[in-house]
């Protein structure tokens, strides 16, 4: 059987604290269960999830999955259907009976209409077929968050003038609501996300959009300039996005 990758249990990334900031209960680390029998894909994903601001911990068989979903609280369960000790189905449908309610995806080899339908039937919340798209999955898994995170706490960054609140995708400056593209609110949560960190163009183009290299560097501008003209007090004098210089930018909220 394999084993957990060491060390990545418990690996929850660092959240940066700042002065004025407020983060509701769910916090910006929502805590994802991964559970996977094969370790490369383990590893992908769960350092791409790590790298997405999420903590994750792992399962490789049924049973352990079953056991940690049903003791620990978690955000999001990403479950395999082709498991060993207990299937991802039965898994699926015993964690319901058992009344856990978290959001599920369903990871699955098999892309025949029928198992999709089980699997949505036992329970699950949205599956995806592999070999999968990343930035699909990443959104998928974000759109599940969403829809959870309307219980009990909000997740809502307050800093200064600006407020977001992550669940309905809402920005305000100075309680006035500000209207963001789809993009930019995915430009800005990831900005939020490692506020205080410097982050190069290359990884925030990786991160963000998907892009090797920096063939795309007037794309980031663009946003960058969007984001900064709608909500910094004076864009030509950024305070809350400023640029690194010979690297990238900075959230300083
Ligand atoms: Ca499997």
């Amino acid at each position: 059987m394999e084993h957990g990758r060491p060390g990545a249990l418990g690996n929850r990334p660092r959240v940066v604290s700042t002065v004025n900031c407020v983060l509701s209960i769910h916090g910006m680390n929502e805590n994802i269960l991964l559970v996977e029998d094969e370790q490369a894909l383990r590893m992908v994903l769960g350092d791409r999830l790590l790298n997405e601001g999420y903590a994750v911990d792992f399962a490789c068989d049924g049973v352990t999955g079953f056991q940690k979903a049903i003791s620990v609280r978690f955000d999001l369960i990403i479950l395999d259907i082709l498991l060993p000790g207990r299937n991802g189905f039965d898994l699926c449908r015993d964690l319901r009976l058992a009344g856990i309610e978290v959001p599920i995806l369903i990871l699955t080899g098999r892309d025949t209409t029928t198992d999709k339908i089980v699997g949505l039937k036992l329970g699950a919340d949205d599956y995806i077929t592999k070999p999968f798209d990343m930035q699909e999955l990443v959104a998928r898994i974000e759109a599940l968050l969403r829809r959870g995170s309307v219980l009990p706490g909000k997740v809502v960054y307050a800093s200064g003038p600006i407020t977001v609140d992550f669940s309905a995708m809402e920005v305000k400056k100075a309680g006035v609501s500000v209207r963001l593209s789809a993009l930019e609110f995915r430009l800005l949560r990831y900005l939020l996300r490692r506020r205080g960190v410097g982050l190069s163009r290359e990884k925030i183009l990786q991160d963000v959009w998907g892009y090797d290299g920096v063939t795309h560097s007037r794309t980031l501008d663009v946003h960058i300039a969007g984001l900064r003209q709608k909500l910094e007090s004076n864009p030509s004098q950024p305070r809350l996005i400023v640029t690194v210089p010979g690297l990238g930018y900075r959230y300083e909220g």
